[in-house]
Formats: structure tokens, C-alpha cells, sequence
């Protein structure tokens, strides 16, 4: 038996290959990842590890004994370059092929480039990998101004980073508003006002035509509009795409990711795709396939696989539900909530502390909390439960117990 190739030592490829011995898997597994650490989680990077208050050893998400221990053989430095589907091989970049009975593509996402002149000088920085983190950090020391472009999750998350350090901060975001693809108006408005409050400034209807440069350095942001923005350091967080070119060059349909099935599983019944290079049926998604760049993605859809190659095959169907610290707030969302036609307030955002409740013809399909995790979780059963039927009164009533809704 050749056994399990994981490409991607990411979330989704580390818990794909701890699931899969979990659930009792004996067969070789080869994790191969292009990243030279062990595996570790992201979401701090741009939070605690940013502010110092964890170090890198406590973002891995084993240490190195385990996988000795549960007999995963982790090469991490190394990167698949080509995949040979019909012989049912990787080639990797030093030109060593490895066959698999089964391939597993964990292959995440990379940062979307500024597509405007200056994007490469030095002073500016993109925020998705412990690198990365680590060029950040160094580069905060002696900085007085930053511009952030884009008004995204990693863009306010280091706007609050920054603004604890008592560095002055303008986010630049072209649409008119924060977290435009991701939250409600409504807790959109409340996130950015305790921004406002941090000192954090914002130019909405800003679209970045060029990095201003003086003396080889970034100095700043030009605007389409002709505003200018000094700053010392330039993060740019303009989202991501999916590494899905080796499936496209193996011949696997890709478009927004890999194409997969419910359980997973690509065209090619030897392949399967997880977390975020996927792009996947969903029955919380209003257009009816999703590729979701979250922790519970990657964690959920590895064990989906796992549990299939194990023998128990299933549907990756649980209830997408995410977090953002950002500064003193933790913004936690359920559901897939875009679009909704009804969105009504559990709490009131003067108390730092509420919920949104999103509506699609009568339907709950997201809930958006600041710092009300009791919400969040109540949120996460009534999506799961088909049978729970809260109204837009009950959501909006805070003397109604959410839990009575809940089968
Ligand atoms: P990735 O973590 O991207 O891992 C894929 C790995 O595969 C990478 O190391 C990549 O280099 C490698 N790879 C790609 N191609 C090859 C190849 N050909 N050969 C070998 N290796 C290859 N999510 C939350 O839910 N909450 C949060 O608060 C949160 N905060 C975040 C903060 C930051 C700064 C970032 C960057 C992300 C955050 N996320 C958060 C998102 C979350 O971390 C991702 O959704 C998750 O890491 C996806 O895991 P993955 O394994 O699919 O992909």
C-alpha cells in the first residue's frame, strides 16, 4: 500500500492526517508541506503573536513527538510540484515522485496581490504566514503611522494590533464600509465605531492607484481620488486566492478552489480536496457551493475525509462558524448570513455587547455576536436544527430564551 499523500501541512492537512490514525487509519501518511515549520495555526498571528503575548512554539498545533508518535511522516521544506493522476503519483519540486492510493489537496490560500506600482518596495507587508508575522513584528518597532489596505478581517485585526501599540492607523478600503463581503451593516457600523474609539482612522470609496516611494521605501498610499496617506508601513489585506493550480494542471475542475463533492472528493475518485482550496456543496450557502476560509472548515472537512477513507463515508455539511479578535472585541459569526433580507438586533451596540440575527425569507441564516459568545453558541445549534423555527420577534426579544427554540 502506498497509503494517504497530504499536500499542505496547514490546519486542514495536519488534522486530516491526526483524524485519519484517530479513526484508526494503519497505512503510511506523508504530510508534505512548503512551509519549513511544523504545522501551526494561523489565527494569532495577526493577534496575540503580532502583540507578543505567544511565541511561535505555542502556535504549533502538536509538537514534534507527535508525529513520530502517531507515525506521520512530516516533510515540511519540501513542495509538490506537479501531480501524475493516472499513475496515481506527486512529483515534488526536487523532482522525487511518491504514489498514493490516496491524495488528499491541502493546499490553503495565498494573499491576493496590490495589482499598482510600488506593491513590492520594502515597507510593505502582507500577513499570512508565520514569516510573515515574524518581518511584521520586527518592522513595528520604530513605526509611527501605518496604512492598512483593506477593511477586511486581517486589516482591522492588525488596525487594533496597532493601535494598542499607540501607532497612528488609516485603513484605505475601496467600498463604503468595513467587512463588506463578511457582516450585517448593522455590526459592521458597531465594529468600526470601537475602531473610531481605539483612534483608528478610515478613507472609505478609496481604491490604492500606487505605494508612494522615497529614497527605495514606502512612504505612503495614493489614492485614485488623488488623497495621499503617509505612513511608515504598509500592510495590504485584500483577501486571498486558492492554491488550486496543481488540480487545475492535473486536469481537475477548479474555479473559486478545487471542485468537490459533498464528501470532498474531486472528479478523480483518488483525490480528495479540504479546507481552504476547496470549493464545495453547502445547504448554508445561498448559491449552493461556498469555499470558506476558516479553522472549523479545515478542521471539519479533514475529519469528513478522514472518516471516509476510514470507512464511514459523510457529508461535510456542519453549520460554518468563525471568529476575529479585534482589539477588546470578539466578533463571532454563524451561518452564512449574505444575502439576507432581515436582519434585527438581540442586544443594543451602546452595551459593547449584542448580537445580529439574519433573516432570508423567514429563515435564520446567520448570526453575528460582539462579545456575546452565549448567542454564538445557541446560534450554531438553532442553524444546525432544520426544525428550529425562531422568528425575527423571538431573535429580537432579549426576555425570550433562545435555547426553547432549539429541539
Ligand atoms: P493553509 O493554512 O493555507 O495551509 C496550506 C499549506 O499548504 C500552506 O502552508 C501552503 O504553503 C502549503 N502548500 C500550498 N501548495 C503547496 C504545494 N504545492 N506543496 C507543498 N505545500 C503547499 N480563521 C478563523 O476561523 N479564525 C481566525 O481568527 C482566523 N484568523 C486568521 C489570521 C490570519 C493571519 C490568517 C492568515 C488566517 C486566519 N484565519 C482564521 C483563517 C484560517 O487560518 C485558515 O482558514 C486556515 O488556516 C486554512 O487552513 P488550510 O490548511 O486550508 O490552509
Amino acid at each position: 500500500m502506498s497509503g494517504i499523500v497530504i499536500v499542505g501541512t496547514g490546519q486542514a492537512g495536519f488534522q486530516l492526517g491526526a483524524s485519519l490514525r484517530q479513526g484508526g487509519y494503519r497505512e503510511p501518511i506523508t504530510l508534505i508541506g512548503d512551509e519549513t515549520h511544523l504545522p501551526y495555526g494561523r489565527p494569532a498571528l495577526s493577534k496575540a503573536y503580532l502583540m507578543g503575548k505567544t511565541n511561535a512554539a505555542a502556535l504549533q498545533l502538536r509538537p514534534s513527538a507527535f508525529y513520530a508518535d502517531q507515525s506521520l511522516t512530516l516533510r515540511v521544506g519540501e513542495r509538490v510540484a506537479e501531480i501524475a493522476p493516472t499513475l496515481q503519483r506527486v512529483i515534488l519540486t526536487s523532482g522525487e515522485k511518491l504514489s498514493y492510493d490516496h491524495l488528499v489537496l491541502a493546499t490553503g490560500s495565498r494573499n491576493r496581490p496590490l495589482p499598482v506600482p510600488g506593491a513590492a518596495l520594502p515597507g510593505v507587508f502582507q500577513l499570512r504566514t508565520l514569516a510573515d508575522a515574524d518581518a511584521l513584528k520586527a518592522a513595528l518597532h520604530d513605526v509611527k503611522a501605518v496604512a492598512i489596505v483593506g477593511a477586511g478581517f486581517i486589516g482591522l485585526e492588525f488596525a487594533a494590533v496597532c493601535a494598542g501599540k499607540g501607532i497612528a492607523v488609516t485603513v484605505i478600503e475601496g467600498a463604503n464600509r468595513i467587512l463588506a463581503r463578511s457582516v450585517s451593516p448593522l455590526m459592521a457600523t458597531a465594529v468600526e465605531a470601537t475602531h473610531r474609539a481605539a483612534g483608528v482612522h478610515f478613507a472609505f470609496g478609496a481604491v490604492v492607484s500606487a505605494i508612494l516611494e522615497r529614497n527605495g521605501r514606502a512612504v505612503g498610499v495614493a489614492a485614485t481620488d488623488g488623497s495621499n496617506y503617509a505612513a511608515d508601513l504598509v500592510l495590504v489585506g485584500i483577501g486571498v486566492l486558492p492554491n488550486q493550480e496543481l488540480a487545475r494542471d492535473a486536469g481537475l475542475p477548479v474555479s473559486n478552489g478545487i471542485e468537490v463533492d459533498e464528501t470532498l472528493l474531486t472528479v478523480d475518485p483518488a483525490i480528495s480536496a479540504i479546507g481552504d482550496c476547496a470549493h464545495h456543496p453547502s445547504p448554508h450557502s445561498h448559491e449552493g457551493r461556498v469555499r470558506i476560509e476558516s479553522v472549523q472548515s479545515a478542521v471539519d472537512g479533514a475529519r469528513c475525509v478522514a472518516a471516509r477513507i476510514n470507512g464511514q463515508p459523510g457529508s461535510h455539511v456542519a453549520v460554518p462558524w468563525f471568529w476575529s479578535d479585534q482589539g477588546a472585541y470578539k466578533l463571532q459569526i454563524a451561518g452564512l448570513a449574505a444575502p439576507h433580507d432581515l436582519a434585527v438586533l438581540r442586544g443594543s451596540p451602546d452595551d459593547g455587547a449584542f448580537s445580529v440575527f439574519c433573516f432570508r425569507e423567514g429563515s435564520l441564516v446567520g448570526v453575528e455576536s460582539l462579545n456575546k459568545p452565549g448567542d454564538h453558541m445557541i446560534a450554531r445549534r438553532l442553524l444546525e436544527d432544520r426544525q428550529a423555527n425562531l422568528t425575527p420577534e423571538q431573535a429580537a426579544d432579549t426576555t425570550f430564551d433562545l435555547k426553547a427554540s432549539v429541539a
